[in-house]
């Protein structure tokens, strides 16, 4: 029999909207989204929120390297890290961004200069060193950035529009649903195509039902939402995430606890995390 290779993902940050450190979220964490995917000795980094920013000072101790980071969007919570990611400062490394929602409006070269223009931002990107290259996809496509990763991705539900993506590697796959809104009479198809069978499913969970009345047209989901998509799809773990700001540790314990009864095994994405299919 083979050894199964290294697959895990790693959550850097696992809140939506706005950071929101401080004691009522130190144990599940303040940073926006940010996610490491590790397969075998490569390595995929998810989003580029707060949490980028943690995780960067890791990888700049490792030799220099190629990094592939993929957006599920531009909302700021998604993308406000990238000036600080430490790889993006060091000659000889090659940063490739990714993004599927922008074409056929918007570059992402041009979306992210604009988010570091003066005087929103006191430097532009040709501060970077390493050498980075700004990929814009049409959601939809498959990808394979390195040898034995696929990546499929999908469209979501979401204002501006929010590519979701399955990461299939060594037979097995991980999805990340994020940020993306649930239709009141039926179930998400392009979702469902996405993560059939997938043994992890990353859900944007910002609200609970009770909660998402007020909230309705925000572009977000809830955690029942996401155990219908993961029952009707054969999902082996589904993960809580996207927590808002608003939602201290005790009320995620709370979630944490409502979910495990209704669909064991369930798990509430908190900083440091690591999960293996
Ligand atoms: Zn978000
Ligand atoms: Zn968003």
């Amino acid at each position: 029999m083979t050894e199964q290779q290294e697959f895990s993902v790693t959550f850097w940050g696992v809140r939506g909207s706005i950071a929101c450190p401080g004691p009522e979220t130190i144990r599940y964490g303040g940073d926006t989204s940010c996610l490491e995917v590790v397969c075998g000795d490569r390595r995929l980094i998810l989003d580029g929120g707060t949490g980028l920013r943690k995780l960067g000072n890791k990888l700049v101790r490792l030799a220099p390297g190629e990094i592939d980071l993929f957006f599920t969007h531009t909302h700021f919570d998604h993308v406000c890290g990238l000036p600080f990611f430490a790889p993006l400062f060091v000659p000889g490394n090659s940063v490739r961004l990714w993004a599927g929602h922008l074409l056929p409006e918007h570059r992402l070269r041009q979306v992210l200069v604009e988010m570091m223009m003066a005087p929103l931002f006191p430097v532009p990107p040709e501060i970077f060193r390493a050498e980075v290259a700004y990929n814009d996809f049409s959601c939809g496509d498959t990808m394979r950035p390195q040898p034995d990763i696929e990546i499929r991705t999908g469209p979501l539900n979401h204002p501006n529009r929010a590519t979701g993506y399955r990461i299939e590697f060594d037979g097995r796959a991980i999805c990340y649903i994020t940020d993306t809104e649930h239709y009141a009479d039926r179930l998400d198809n392009e979702i469902l195509t996405l993560i059939q069978g997938a043994d992890i499913v990353i859900y944007d969970a910002t609200y609970t039902d009770e909660e998402y009345p007020r909230f309705k047209g925000f572009g977000h989901s809830t955690w029942q939402e996401g155990m219908k998509l993961a029952d009707a799809a054969g999902v082996k773990t589904l993960v809580i995430f996207h927590h808002d700001p608003s939602h201290n540790d005790d009320f995620m314990d709370g979630v944490a606890h409502r979910a495990a009864e209704l669909r064991p095994g369930t798990v509430v994405a908190r900083e440091g995390l690591t999960l293996r299919p």
